[in-house]
C-alpha cells in the first residue's frame, strides 16, 4: 500500500533492524522500546488492523505466530507479551497490522 510505514519498512524502502525475514513476514526492533526486548512482526501484505483479518487473509497471522515462536526461543526469552492495538482509543498508531513481542521486564496486568 501506498504510504503506508510497515509496507515500507518490510521492502526495505525505510531502514529497519531486522530480525527475521522471509517471503511473507518480517520481524524488526521497535524504534521506541518499551521494554528491554521489544520488537515487531508484520506481515508483508497490507492488512489495515486485527480487525481486518479474515479466512482470506488469515493464514499470515499464523506463520506470525510461528515466527513469534521461534525468535523467542532463538532470544531465549523466558516471558514475553505479545500485543496488537487495534483502533486509536487502543493506542494504534501505525495502521498496518503489527504485533508487538515485548520482554525482559516484569509486566503489569491489566495493561494501562
Ligand atoms: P502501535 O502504536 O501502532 O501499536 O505501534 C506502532 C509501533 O511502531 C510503535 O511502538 C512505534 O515505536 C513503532 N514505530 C513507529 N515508527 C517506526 C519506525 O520508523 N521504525 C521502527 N522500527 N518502529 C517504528
Ligand atoms: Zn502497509
Amino acid at each position: 500500500m501506498e504510504d503506508c510505514l510497515f509496507c515500507k519498512i518490510a521492502a526495505g524502502e525505510i531502514p529497519s533492524d531486522c530480525l527475521y525475514q522471509d517471503e511473507s513476514v518480517y520481524a524488526f526492533k521497535d524504534i521506541a522500546p518499551q521494554a528491554p526486548v521489544h520488537f515487531l512482526v508484520i506481515p508483508r501484505e497490507h492488512i489495515d488492523s486485527a480487525a481486518a483479518v479474515s479466512q482470506g487473509n488469515s493464514a499470515v497471522v499464523a506463520h506470525i505466530f510461528e515466527v513469534i515462536a521461534k525468535l523467542a526461543k532463538d532470544q531465549d526469552l523466558e516471558g514475553f507479551r505479545v500485543v496488537s492495538n487495534v483502533g486509536e482509543s487502543a493506542g494504534q498508531t501505525v495502521r498496518h497490522l503489527h504485533f508487538h513481542v515485548l520482554s525482559g521486564r516484569d509486566m503489569t496486568w491489566p495493561p494501562g
